[in-house]
């Protein structure tokens, strides 16, 4: 059986079945058609996009958002969850992830990238992007294997370099670097791929920037940059203020690997410029590009990031990052205030890859929906080079939405209480 229908079969007992949740969780079984599927109540709702920042029911019918209300009665939905006391959030989009999960050894069909299901839903991600794991030469087994089998809605950067992000030699090979064929697979799926990335380049050329951009403008769509080896024959400062545009998108801002801290101390001035000219300046914490000694200062500087997102590859995941949420809660330990972390994780994302019908919760949005529970006490973050700050808040994802179904619930708000008698239903959790 595979996983959708095993996943389709496994909300039926709770939609036929009297529930009373472990908490204050319940639904109810109705003689009529309920208006709702599903109804979160009472919630610290956080819509940067509607200006929402208040407690809030919301209702969901048919995969989509029906109604957002300061309350919605309980008996008009067949599910319903308590979420008094957590923030509930548009699910959330990780900018910058690596998701071509394969045979060989790398990000591109390699098993340095991840299957999305297995590390999105549990951290509150429902649109993952990939970006440039696959180019124009595999992109469509890209597609093939992982974006049309995957629940979480992948996207993608094309990688200017035809094979990807193949690793080694692959990626330093400019004729292997071409505009054309790159704007032309990303014109012929506009649905799935959101823009051109280039990354790992090591030589002192601009052409995988250029070219990268040359595509990006045929296509109409972002370049998103992972600068490489700092190299004195393109410095980061011309990089931001010539080559990219308004709406390109700077990865690894905090990395402090190509000179975006200066030895004074303070940011390298091409990244305030950079941000004047609208460039987009963009987390990718990853196995290596995340440093407290940049962060900390660029905060002080009131540097913050217009996208959070993770760099999600199979190191990253086991080291500092971990993953999104536990992003998300750097930054509230660095002073960044709430809202604003969830805006740089739904709406700031959705509008940088020009799909402005994510990332919030108007009515007839897709029920992307993620629940948070912000757990105070003290906890550790550490970086990409083991240095560990301590915060005293912590994001914890409860319950994830993707498209109206329940795909991630941590603690079985939505399962049904079980006690002696009361079987195993139909068998919809067999594996
Ligand atoms: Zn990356």
């Amino acid at each position: 059986m595979n996983l959708r229908s095993r996943a389709g079969r496994a909300v039926i007992p709770a939609v036929l079945t009297l529930v009373v949740g472990a908490s204050t969780a319940a639904a109810t079984t109705r003689a009529q058609e309920p208006q709702y599927d599903l109804l979160i109540r009472q919630g610290h709702v956080i819509d940067p996009k509607n200006g929402i920042d208040a407690v809030r029911d919301i209702a969901v019918k048919d995969g989509k958002i029906a109604m957002v209300g300061e309350r919605i009665d309980a008996q008009d939905a067949e599910r319903t969850v308590d979420a008094k006391g957590d923030y509930v959030t548009p699910g959330l989009i990780d900018l910058h992830t690596h998701l071509f999960a394969g045979p060989e050894d790398a990000y591109s069909n390699g098993y340095q990238s991840v299957a999305p299901d297995g590390f999105t839903f549990r951290a509150g991600v429902t649109t993952a992007v990939d970006t440039g794991s696959s180019g124009a030469s595999n992109f469509a087994e890209f597609k093939k294997n992982v974006i049309d089998r995957s629940k979480t809605r992948v996207l993608a950067f094309l990688n200017i370099v035809g094979k990807g992000m193949a690793g080694g030699d692959f990626e330093q090979d400019l004729n292997d670097m071409q505009a054309g064929p790159a704007a032309e697979v990303a014109m012929r799926n506009p649905d799935v791929i959101v823009g051109i990335k280039t990354a790992h380049y090591e030589g002192p050329e601009w052409d995988p920037v250029e070219r990268s951009v040359e595509a990006g403008e045929k296509a109409g769509v972002p370049v998103m940059v992972d600068f490489g080896a700092n190299r004195p024959e393109r410095p980061l400062d011309q990089l931001l203020t010539e080559k990219l545009r308004p709406g390109d998108i700077y990865s690894h801002a905090y990395s402090g690997n190509r000179g975006e801290l200066g030895e004074d101390g303070k940011l390298n001035p091409g990244m305030h410029a950079g941000r004047e000219r609208g460039v987009l300046f963009d987390v990718g914490h990853g196995g290596g590009s995340f440093a407290w000694e940049v962060a900390v200062p660029a905060m002080k500087e009131r540097f913050l990031p217009d996208t959070i997102s993770t760099d999600l590859h199979i190191t990253s995941m086991n080291s500092g990052m971990k993953d999104m949420a536990n992003v998300m809660s750097k930054f509230l330990a660095l002073g960044m205030p709430l809202k604003d972390v969830v805006a740089a994780s739904t709406w700031r994302p959705a509008q940088a890859i020009g799909h402005e019908e994510l990332g919030h919760l108007s009515v007839g949005a897709p029920a992307d929906i993620s629940v948070f529970t912000l757990e105070k006490g003290e906890f550790g973050f550490v970086d990409s080079f083991a240095f560990r700050i301590d915060g005293k808040e912590k994001l914890v994802c409860e319950l994830t939405v993707r498209g109206g179904e329940v795909v991630w619930d941590l603690n079985g708000r939505t399962a049904q209480a079980w006690k002696p008698g009361s079987g195993r239903g139909d068998g919809a959790g067999e594996h």
